[in-house]
C-alpha cells in the first residue's frame, strides 16, 4: 500500500517538475528568440523553473540579487497589477515585493484593488462585452497636415506622364481614420465596445496640432524645464521652431506617448493599430512602384532602454509572462492572412524591406514581425500593428485617392473598405470559440 502511495506521489512530483520545466522553456524561447534584440535584455533577466527574475545590472545577475521576482503562480495577480494600477502604485508594490513571494492575502488584496472593469455582456452578440481600441495611425485629416507629418503622396503628370488624372493626393491619416470609422461600426454591430484614439484631423489630445501649438506648447515646455526634464538650450531652440520642425523634433513622440496613455486608460481586450505603408526604396515618393506587400508588427526586438525603471521592467515581464505576446501573434497572423486574401497582395518576407531585415525579428507567423515600436512595446493588451498595402503601388494609388463610395455614412473608396473588412474578419476569427 505504502509502495503504491509513494509511486503515485513520485509520479505527481515528476509530472509537476516536467510541467515547470516546460513553462520555463517557453519563457526562455520567448525572451531570447523574440523579445530581445541581439541579446540586449539577456544580462538583466533570468528564468528559473519557478520564477522570472529581473536585475538592475549584469553584476547583480551574477550575484543573483534581483530587483524583484515574479513566481509563475503569481502571474495572474501581476498582470492585474500591471494592467490596472497607476504607474506609481506598480512601482511601490513591486519595490515592496522585491525577492519575496506575495502571500495569499496580498494576492487577493491586489486582485480586489485592481479588478477589471465590469464587462456588460448582457446582449447576446458575438463580441458582447469585448473592449476594442482602434488607433488610426497619424493625425492628418487634410493634405496640409499630412505634409507637416510627412505622411502623404503627391503624383503629378511631370513625374508620372501616364497619370490618368491631373494629380494624385493621398494622406495616410485620412485613410487610417476612414478605415477606423468603418471598422468601429462593424464591430459595434457585433456588440463590441469600441473607442478610437483620435477624431478627424485631431491629435490624441482631442484638439488639432495647430490648436495644441497655440494653447499647450508653452505650458508643456515650461513644465519640462521647471522639473528639470529639459535643458534651457533645448527649451529655447524648441520655442523658436516652426510647426513642421517642431512636429519632428518634439511633438511626434510626445503625441505617441499620449496615445499609449489613451489606449491603456480604456483597458482594452484588444488593440488595432492601423497604418498604410509605402515602398521604402521609392524615396521622395514621386512615382508609383511595382512592389506591394502586407505585414504586421507585434511587440519584441526590444533593447535595454525598455528596462528603464521598475515600470519598464514590469512591462517587459508583462510581455514575457502574460498571454499578450502570443495573442498579439495570433491576431496579427489572422490579420495578415486576411490582408492577403481581401487585398490580393503578397505577404512580406524578412528580405522584402531593409527595416524588416535590420530592425525586426521574424515571429513564428509569416508576415508578422517583432518590432520595437513605442505602441507595440507599451500598449498593455494583445495588439496588431497592421501595414496592409503600399499606397504608392501602381495598382493602388488611383483607387486610394478616391472618395467615391459611402459605407456607414463615411465617404471613402473600395480599398479602404477591403482593409476594414480584413481587420473585421480577423477579429471575428480571433474571438471564435
Ligand atoms: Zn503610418
Amino acid at each position: 500500500m505504502l509502495k503504491i502511495k509513494l509511486s503515485i506521489f513520485f509520479c505527481f512530483l515528476l509530472s509537476f517538475c516536467f510541467a515547470q520545466r516546460e513553462l520555463a522553456l517557453k519563457y526562455e524561447t520567448r525572451l531570447h528568440t523574440y523579445l530581445t534584440f541581439k541579446g540586449s535584455l539577456s544580462p538583466f533577466i533570468k528564468i528559473t523553473e519557478t520564477d522570472a527574475r529581473v536585475y538592475k545590472s549584469n553584476q547583480d545577475k551574477l550575484n543573483d540579487n534581483p530587483e524583484f521576482i515574479i513566481a509563475y503562480d503569481e502571474i495572474k495577480t501581476f498582470e492585474q497589477l500591471v494592467k490596472n494600477a497607476p504607474n506609481d502604485s506598480i512601482e511601490a508594490i513591486l519595490k515592496r515585493k522585491g525577492k519575496t513571494k506575495w502571500s495569499k492575502k496580498t494576492k487577493s488584496e491586489i486582485q480586489i484593488l485592481y479588478e477589471n472593469e465590469d464587462r456588460d455582456a448582457s446582449e447576446n452578440k458575438p463580441l458582447s462585452g469585448k473592449r476594442i481600441l482602434i488607433d488610426p495611425g497619424h493625425i492628418a485629416g487634410n493634405f496640409e497636415m499630412s505634409v507637416i507629418e510627412q505622411k502623404y503622396l503627391r503624383f503629378v503628370k511631370d513625374s508620372v506622364p501616364n497619370l490618368p488624372v491631373d494629380s494624385i493626393h493621398i494622406s495616410e491619416g485620412i485613410l487610417t481614420f476612414a478605415t477606423a470609422q468603418i471598422l468601429k461600426k462593424q464591430l459595434e454591430e457585433q456588440g463590441a465596445l469600441v473607442w478610437l484614439t483620435r477624431d478627424d484631423n485631431k491629435t490624441s489630445f482631442g484638439i488639432t496640432y495647430q490648436k495644441w501649438l497655440s494653447t499647450r506648447k508653452q505650458i508643456v515646455l515650461d513644465s519640462l524645464l521647471e522639473c528639470g526634464a529639459m535643458e534651457k538650450t533645448k527649451y529655447n531652440k524648441l520655442k523658436k521652431e516652426d510647426e513642421k520642425t517642431f512636429f519632428w523634433s518634439f511633438f511626434r513622440d510626445h503625441e505617441l506617448a499620449n496615445r499609449v496613455k489613451v489606449i491603456n486608460k480604456h483597458k482594452p481586450d484588444l488593440t488595432i493599430i492601423i497604418h498604410y505603408n509605402v515602398d521604402e526604396k521609392n524615396t521622395d515618393w514621386l512615382r508609383p512602384t511595382d512592389k506591394n506587400f502586407c505585414m504586421a508588427f507585434v511587440p519584441g526586438g526590444m533593447n535595454v532602454d525598455a528596462l528603464k525603471g521598475i515600470n519598464g521592467k514590469a512591462n517587459v515581464l508583462r510581455l514575457l509572462l502574460t498571454d499578450d505576446f502570443p495573442l498579439s501573434e495570433k491576431i496579427s497572423d489572422l490579420t495578415v492572412k486576411e490582408f492577403s486574401k481581401q487585398l490580393e497582395n503578397q505577404v512580406a518576407k524578412k528580405t522584402d524591406a531593409d527595416y524588416l531585415k535590420d530592425n525586426c525579428i521574424s515571429s513564428s507567423k509569416q508576415g508578422v514581425f517583432c518590432r520595437n515600436l513605442a505602441l507595440c512595446r507599451l500598449v498593455k493588451s494583445p495588439l496588431v500593428y497592421g501595414e496592409c498595402l503600399y499606397q504608392d503601388n501602381k495598382n493602388e494609388y488611383l483607387e486610394l485617392s478616391k472618395a467615391d463610395k459611402t459605407y456607414y455614412g463615411i465617404n471613402t473608396n473600395t480599398r479602404v473598405k477591403a482593409v476594414s473588412d480584413a481587420y473585421f474578419n480577423a477579429i471575428m476569427q480571433f474571438y471564435k470559440k
